[in-house]
């Protein structure tokens, strides 16, 4: 497949904190990588920094050749126009699509009939999440970048996601709680730790897997070091 993004030699801090120092990472067309790793890792530095919206002090970011990224987090709800209703919300994302799509849409996120005149302002975090995801996909992007998609999401509208993800044609790299999530759309995963990237290809419960091997191996080790 070919690179639909790289990051080479890439070093981010924040004032004096340095959270990345020389990050080299390549994304092909068809990843659909789920980034884990522990609190403060890095994990949201990295996807901004690949989503293009976050500045970082040497190296450099390249995409692939007809590569169009969108991001989503939750900064998203709070750009929705609260006096829209939100048919003129995906209006104004993609005019050029018909009423009729737009409806359906809509429709695929959970708001039918009388719901789509609904201004922004009345909407819960939840119907408002429905809405920026709605928008994000109509963006005709192959190359789709999220932060805790889920959030806010009732179970209802995180199967919806989850579907939409599912059939999404480009690739996806996100960050997420939600382990259903990671294991219908990751087929690789890229766990953060102390600023360093270790990719492992394969699904989540693969990953698992590996990572017990790797502790079962440790301990292994340092049984056989005390007998001897
Ligand atoms: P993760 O997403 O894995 O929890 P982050 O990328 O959010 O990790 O954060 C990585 C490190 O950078 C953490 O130590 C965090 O406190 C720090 N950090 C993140 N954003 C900022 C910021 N805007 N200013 C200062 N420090 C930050």
């Amino acid at each position: 497949g070919a690179e639909t993004i790289s990051l080479n030699n890439v070093s981010k801090s924040y004032g004096d904190h340095s959270v990345y120092r020389g990050l080299n990472l390549v994304l092909m067309r068809g990843d659909r990588v789920a980034l884990v790793g522990p609190n403060g890792a890095g994990k949201t530095t990295m996807l901004k920094i690949l989503a293009g919206v976050l500045p970082f002090e040497e190296g450099e970011r390249k995409t692939g050749h007809n590569v169009v990224t969108a991001y989503y987090a939750q900064h998203l709800l709070e750009l929705l126009n609260p006096s829209n209703t939100l048919i003129e919300e995906l209006q104004q994302a993609a005019p050029e699509e018909s009423v009729q799509n737009l409806r359906h849409t809509l429709g695929g996120f959970l708001f039918s009939g009388e719901d789509v005149q609904k201004p922004i302002s009345v909407l819960s975090g939840g119907e408002k999440a429905r809405v920026a995801l709605a928008k994000l996909l109509l963006q005709r992007s192959n190359l789709l970048f999220m932060d805790e998609p889920t959030n806010h999401l009732d179970i209802a509208s995180r199967e919806i996601l989850t579907d939409a993800l599912s059939d999404y044609r480009g690739s996806i790299c996100l960050i997420t709680h939600d382990r259903t999530l990671i294991r219908q759309v990751a087929n690789k995963i890229i766990e953060v730790n102390n600023g360093q990237p270790t990719i492992f290809p394969g699904n989540y419960d693969s990953y698992l897997y590996q990572k017990q091997v790797e502790t079962t191996k440790g301990s292994t080790s340092l049984t056989a070091n005390r007998e001897a």
